[in-house]
């Protein structure tokens, strides 16, 4: 028989799930999700469950306990969480994150599958460098990694990278996000091209849609505000992904949206969608620091040093048309947009925020509150929605025959963001001193606890 996890007694919450009861997993694999009780009543000694938890429990290898030490239901378990965009630095940038910070970073968030961006040094722009850098993560045992495969060599916008070479993802497919983030392809002949050979490949296209137009460049030139040419970018970048992806039948996802324009140009587009035929697929994220935090936040912060962030944190308008986005399913997805920097380097005018110790606490504590957003909805944002836009079918649910991923929450919990306290080597985080709900105590991969918050 193989390894038995037993988790009992806990508010089990997926996109389609909560109830009350006990999760059975077995070689890393969920066996069983049984409502109820798994205990004995101390006081009477009765037995209050089903009686498969007991057998279960009996031979279990590991049995973790949601309502241990409480007379109540005490904790939450979630579907680990799943990022469409995170910034690991690895290879090329160890002084910011390595593959290793990065992935316990990842895990002590609640993150089981993670997409990393190609812009290391080197830039990964081949199919063997996306599987060397899986392979090295899979040593780790500590997350499940899927790098993106930029769109063009070397992320320089002349020629396309290893797309050319890419087979038809099929279940096991490795690359299952392309992306030039950290710019767009300004080039569009070559990006049509990249999304063609992206749609032969059946590989979803992840766009940081940030695209210079004559206007924002003469905007820019004349000295006018990053949040004016900078909306610009995002709403001339968001248009030409549509159209070429209309054009091409490629499945395009919109990184970090951050405005209100972008977020009804995307509405639209999927209303579109609706009454029409035809293989193009529209998804998009949104980040938690655009949800949580405004451009006041990054002035106190210093708007061109640590509150530093591509696409700029909006006005409080653009804050309330993204979460109104997210509550219409306008927007599929959040993602973190992990992006860790030294101090000096954010000093520097380097751009992006840690997010992954901090993600699930701000959504927790920006969505779900007043009703706005109810738990199950959160967990499909944080991962059915994200597990669905990569094809894996295996994860992002608490059901039979689902990976044994999850997280545990306590979801009452207050605590207050201290960056030294960061797995992450980046502790540039804009919610330094903030209060959160909702704290991460275990983080489990296929049965096996990998991250076990101190304390618990
Ligand atoms: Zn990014």
């Amino acid at each position: 028989m193989g390894r038995k996890t037993v988790l009992k007694n806990f508010r089990i919450i997926d996109e389609g799930v909560n109830i009350l009861g006990s999760v059975i997993a077995e070689d890393g694999i969920i066996r069983d999700v049984i409502p109820g009780p798994g205990g004995y009543s101390e006081d009477s000694g009765d037995l209050l469950s089903d009686r498969r938890i007991v057998r279960h429990i009996q031979n279990a290898d590991m049995v973790i306990d949601g309502g241990e030490g409480t007379d109540k239901w005490g904790l939450t378990l979630l579907p680990a969480l799943v990022d469409l965009h995170a910034h690991f630095r690895d290879p090329g940038f160890p002084e910011k994150e390595t593959l290793e910070s990065a992935s316990l970073a990842a895990a002590a968030g609640g993150y089981g599958t993670v997409v990393c961006m190609a812009n290391t040094h080197p830039v990964l722009d081949t199919r063997e460098a996306v599987i060397s850098l899986r392979a090295r993560a899979d040593a780790l045992d500590l997350i499940d990694l899927f790098p993106a495969m930029a769109l063009s060599r070397g992320m320089e916008g002349k020629e396309l990278s290893g797309i050319v070479k890419l087979p038809v993802a099929g279940a096991g497919g490795v690359v299952r996000i392309l992306s030039e983030d950290g710019k767009d392809l300004a080039n569009s002949a070559l990006f049509t091209a990249a999304l063609e050979e992206a749609r032969r490949a059946g590989v979803v296209v992840s766009v940081h849609a940030e695209l210079g137009s004559i206007e924002s460049q003469a905007a820019r030139k004349s000295g006018k505000a990053r949040a004016v040419w900078s909306r610009m970018e995002e709403i001339n970048g968001v248009r030409r992904a549509i159209e070429l992806g209309k054009k091409t039948g490629c499945h395009i996802h919109i990184a970090h949206v951050s405005t209100l324009e972008a977020a009804e140009m995307i509405r639209a587009a999927k209303a579109e969608r609706g009454g029409a035929a035809g293989g193009f697929v529209l998804s998009a994220e949104v980040t938690p620091h655009h949800l949580f935090l405004s451009e006041e936040d990054a002035a106190e912060l210093g708007s061109e040093t640590h509150g530093l962030v591509n696409p700029p944190l909006r006005s409080a308008l653009d804050r309330q048309a993204l979460i109104a986005a997210v509550l219409d399913g306008t927007i599929d997805a959040i993602a973190t947009d992990h992006a860790p920097h030294t101090r000096s380097d954010k000093e520097g005018g380097a751009a992006g925020f840690t997010g992954f110790e901090t993600a699930f606490s701000i959504c927790l504590t920006e969505l779900v509150r007043e009703d706005r957003l109810s738990l199950p909805r959160l967990a499909s944002l944080m991962s059915g929605a994200p597990a669905r836009i990569l094809g894996l079918a295996d994860r992002g649910r608490i059901v039979p025959g689902c990976r044994a991923d999850f997280f545990v929450v306590d979801a009452s919990a207050n605590w207050t963001v201290d960056p030294a306290l960061f797995r992450s080597r980046g502790k540039n985080s804009p919610c330094t001193g903030r209060e959160l709900r909702g704290r991460v105590l275990m983080t489990i991969r296929q049965g096996r606890p990998v991250f076990v918050s101190p304390g618990f």
